[in-house]
């Protein structure tokens, strides 16, 4: 289908031949070595970006979520989280089965308060666990690309320290609420010990993730990277493409947000589809289907070259990133609004 209109997910976006010809002049070398200048160059644009002291180049978002969990917390300790966060939702139990941690989660869309934080941080008892971690999901996924506001950061980071625990932001796509809140990602990421962020969604590399914290968080962070069969060679070839990104595919995520709240407008009002345009903050629109299952509606769509998940039996995701374009969205609002309403 090459001509499908793709809002299964941001992670769909391929790289661009200008991103590619950056890939096949990087330098390269050995970077178990800690020798690939250009991954050395990515990680030191990276911890700029976010204002921490270091940066490690990861495979994936899940790989350096996992490295966070091993990092900051030992076997038996709990992090608290909010709900559907990836961690919890997509991430297969690593953190039980990998890291042993347990997570307690707060109830709600997902984003978490100072309050709900300050009610459940527990210092271990000969009963309890310990709290090791607050995890923050900024913007998040379930939530439908929901933004945790610079203000609520700063209160979750204040109660966590207060009582010496870390806290580390999930920011898969913190660039997206960077944009959208129109402040530099270092804002957001100042209220965190920790933060993970993708390249492969919305920037649009073909793969990799940065894990950004301290030093000392990553010495530690690169054992259990390397623990875990993530150290790579030659892979100045991905971290250009990061570097590119970063670069290149920052402020247009803003175009993103835009079509996602045009597709949002155009669906409003649809029979058998609920959707709300004044909850979309960033590249996702939720929707309830109403008269058919979600996997159904997916199915007909798709058959009409519109793509998008079924998150749940009710609840379908569109996801905008720079693969989709605005004849796509006025695509995908007609074939859907037609499909939902049969
Ligand atoms: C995508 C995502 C990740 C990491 O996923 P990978 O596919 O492993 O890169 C982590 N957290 C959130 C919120 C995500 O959406």
């Amino acid at each position: 289908m090459a001509d499908a209109v793709d809002l299964r997910s941001d992670t769909v976006t391929k790289p661009s031949r200008a991103m590619r010809e950056a890939m096949a002049r990087a330098e390269v070398g050995d970077d178990v070595f800690a020798e690939d200048p250009t991954v050395l160059e990515l990680e030191r644009r990276a911890a700029q970006v976010v204002g921490h002291e270091a940066a490690l180049f990861m495979p994936s978002g899940c790989m350096a979520n996992l490295v966070a969990e091993l990092s900051h917390a030992r076997r038996g300790d709990e992090i608290i989280c909010g709900t559907d966060v990836h961690i919890a939702a997509h991430e297969v139990g690593s953190g039980a089965a990998v890291a042993g941690v347990q997570l307690c989660v707060v109830p709600g869309d997902g984003r978490i308060s100072a309050e709900q934080v300050a009610e459940r941080i527990k210092t271990p008892t000969f009963h309890e666990p310990g709290t090791a971690l607050v995890w923050v999901e900024n913007t998040h996924n379930m939530a439908g690309g929901r933004i945790t506001p610079v203000a609520e950061m700063r209160h979750i980071a204040l109660v966590a320290r207060a009582a010496g625990v870390p806290v580390h932001l999930d920011g898969a796509r913190l660039f997206n609420a960077a944009v959208a809140l129109g402040v530099p990602a270092r804002e957001i990421a100042r209220h965190a010990d920790s933060v993970s962020f993708c390249l492969s969604k919305g920037l649009g590399a073909p793969a990799g993730s940065m894990l950004c914290g301290g030093a000392a968080f990553r010495e530690r962070a690169l054992r259990f990277r390397k623990m875990l069969g993530g150290g790579m060679r030659q892979v100045g070839i991905l971290a250009a493409a990061g570097i590119f990104a970063l670069e290149r595919n920052v402020e247009r995520l803003a175009e993103d947000h835009a079509r996602a709240r045009r597709l949002a407008e155009g669906l409003a009002g649809t029979k058998g589809l609920d959707v709300r345009p004044e909850d979309v903050e960033t590249n996702m629109v939720m929707a309830d289907v109403e008269g058919q299952s979600a996997d159904d509606l997916a199915r007909r769509a798709e058959a009409r070259g519109v793509r998008f998940l079924a998150m749940s039996r009710r609840r379908v995701r569109f996801v905008t990133h720079l693969d989709v374009d605005d004849a796509g969205i006025e695509t995908a609002i007609r074939v859907i609004r037609e499909e939902a309403a049969c």
